[in-house]
């Protein structure tokens, strides 16, 4: 629904709120096998990509989505090497994750390849990583793919996806998760974005919680972070191991990394394992 021509706006029905970008024009839009994607252009936030009329990202915030799906975790396993990113066909996971020096493979399985052609055109600064002899990019359903391949093969699994409706919905449930934790090596971590603390904690976030440990994860941990063009502006990404770790994460590594962040840093991380209280109550009750 667009309040004018010149906007492009995303009601949230069940909040009764909506968050709007004023666009300059609309550059694409087409119905894949799988979904509508639409690219804009926008006054302030650079460009936009929609997937079945819900915001995916934009030039201007996507930074922070990116790193907070992928540095926490990759600085909380202890040495990741083969990665998978289930979902994420925009790339801008894959590029965070192929800064990390330790990673040997980086594969994205998104079941779309249209969402990465396009970004190839309309997002190039987040594809500058696909040519890279570590990654892999491959066009299949995530929940087959993850049914499908060899046990203990994996160290990190990033699960980057649409929400939990239509061929997304499998990626938030117990057999998906059971197959992921055949999958990982012992050590292995997924981490999986969350939707909103604010608007999805009772709901979503508690269940994801519930449905990981359900699966046989353990140290479920949600890291809230800001994402403004999301439904409240605020997002997270919830992270659970095979086996418990201890410390918690890399921290002299992430405070001596080697490579630039927009958002991520060790303080940071540090802060985001702090749950705010009333999310604290939600998951512990
Ligand atoms: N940051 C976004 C968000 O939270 O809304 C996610 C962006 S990323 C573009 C989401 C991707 O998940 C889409 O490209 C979509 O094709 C992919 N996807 C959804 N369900 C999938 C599945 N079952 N297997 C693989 N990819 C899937």
């Amino acid at each position: 629904m667009s309040l004018d021509n010149s906007w492009f706006s995303e009601p949230f029905e069940s909040c009764g709120t909506a968050f709007s970008l004023k666009i300059k024009a609309k550059l694409h839009e087409e119905q894949s096998p799988y979904q509508k994607i639409a690219i804009y252009d926008t006054e302030t936030f650079g460009k936009l990509m929609t997937i079945d009329g819900c915001v995916m990202l934009t030039t201007r915030d996507n930074f922070l989505y990116h790193e907070m799906m992928s540095h926490p975790a990759l600085f909380s396993h202890p040495n990741p090497q083969n990665v998978v990113i289930i979902g994420g066909g925009d790339c801008g996971t894959l590029r965070e994750v192929l800064k990390h020096q330790s990673v040997t493979s980086a594969t994205q399985v998104d079941i779309d390849e249209r969402v990465t052609k396009l970004s190839e055109i309309h997002f190039p600064e987040l594809c500058t990583s696909n040519g890279d002899p570590r990654a892999k990019l491959l066009f299949v359903d995530g929940v087959q793919w993850m049914k499908d391949s060899p046990e203990e093969s994996v160290d990190l699994i990033i699960v980057d996806s649409t929400d939990p409706v239509g061929f997304a919905e499998g990626l938030f449930q117990v057999p998906f998760f059971k197959d992921c934790l055949r999958v990982l090596k012992d050590g292995g971590m997924i981490v999986q974005q969350s939707e909103s603390p604010l608007l999805h904690g009772e709901t979503i976030i508690k269940n994801l919680h519930l449905t990981m440990k359900e699966a046989g994860f353990v140290d479920t941990q949600t890291i809230p972070f800001p994402q403004p063009v999301y439904p409240s502006g605020w997002w997270s990404a919830t992270m659970a191991r095979k086996t418990t770790a201890i410390p918690p994460f890399r921290e002299t590594d992430a405070r001596e990394k080697t490579f630039e962040t927009l958002y991520y840093n060790a303080d940071l991380h540090k802060g985001s394992l702090a749950l705010p209280t009333f999310l604290k109550n939600i998951l512990t009750t």
